[in-house]
């Protein structure tokens, strides 16, 4: 594994679970990281840990000012931009006949609009500079619709979808799929529906540590130019 990457990352969702996790890994092979997500504190608190390859900035991916901004500060500070990690999302269960429409709108605004917007503040960079990799976290829930799950479940599914037409659009440009398993993390903190919420708590009995998904991350990003890693999925030994 490499210990001298030569790129400037960008991660969304790095205060914490996974993205922190994909940081922490990161950092460990000399990639400059250029971090994001609403809390501040924490983001400032992981960069003066890992040191001076690791930058930060509030960001509300649902704001495509914001990201266009987040990303012109990563060029500004590093210099360039070469990959970016869609990772930031929400998962505030329900069955649809609770009609949380709030909730509803959270996962579409979050998960499927914060990744296009992601994708639209980095496309032309890397059309211009003929290069450029875009990793999106899905889920297992791209690829199948578990119950209380139909609305996050359908925000994954776009996910894949979008993930596979930035692929078929862009032969310069590397496009990767992470589809984690049940991960433990803070993810579905915000379960309003107490059933739910004790639901999950049931299927994190088994579940992933979030350096597992870091790894995949950081498996796709080392791959030389001519190789595309098109999705990865991980998922805990023997689950369902
Ligand atoms: P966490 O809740 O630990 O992390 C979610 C991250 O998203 C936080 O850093 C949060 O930061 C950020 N975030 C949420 N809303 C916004 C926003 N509007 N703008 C910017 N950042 C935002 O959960 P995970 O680490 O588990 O989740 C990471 C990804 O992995 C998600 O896309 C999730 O769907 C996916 N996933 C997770 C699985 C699991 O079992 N844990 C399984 C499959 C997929 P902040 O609140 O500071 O903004």
């Amino acid at each position: 594994m490499t210990r001298n990457m030569d790129k400037v990352v960008l991660i969304t969702g790095a205060s914490s679970g996974i993205g922190e996790a994909t940081v922490r890994e990161l950092a460990s092979t000399g990639a400059r990281l250029f971090i994001g997500a609403r809390r501040g504190d924490r983001l400032k608190a992981l960069a003066e840990e890992l040191g001076e390859t690791v930058a930060w900035r509030e960001l509300d991916v649902t704001d495509g000012a914001d990201f266009d901004a987040f990303v012109m500060a990563a060029e500004a500070h590093f210099g360039r931009v070469d990959v970016l990690v869609n990772n930031a999302g929400v998962m505030p269960l329900s069955p649809l006949a609770a009609l949380k429409r709030d909730e509803w709108k959270r996962m579409i605004d979050v998960n499927i609009y914060g990744v296009l917007n992601g994708i639209a503040a980095v496309l032309p960079r890397f059309v211009a500079q003929k290069s450029g990799h875009v990793v999106n976290v899905a889920s297992v829930a791209a690829h199948v619709v578990l119950p209380t799950a139909a609305v996050y479940c359908g925000t994954k599914h776009a996910v894949r979808a979008i993930t596979e037409g930035l692929r078929q659009e862009h032969d310069e440009i590397r496009s990767t799929l992470i589809s984690p398993g049940v991960v433990a993390t803070e993810l579905g903190h915000d379960i309003t529906d107490p059933d739910v919420a004790k639901a999950l708590q049931g299927w994190r009995q088994k579940a992933l540590t979030p350096d597992a998904i870091a790894r995949a991350v950081r498996y796709a990003l080392e791959q030389p130019d001519g190789v595309d890693i098109n999705e990865v999925i991980v998922r805990p030994t023997a689950a369902d």
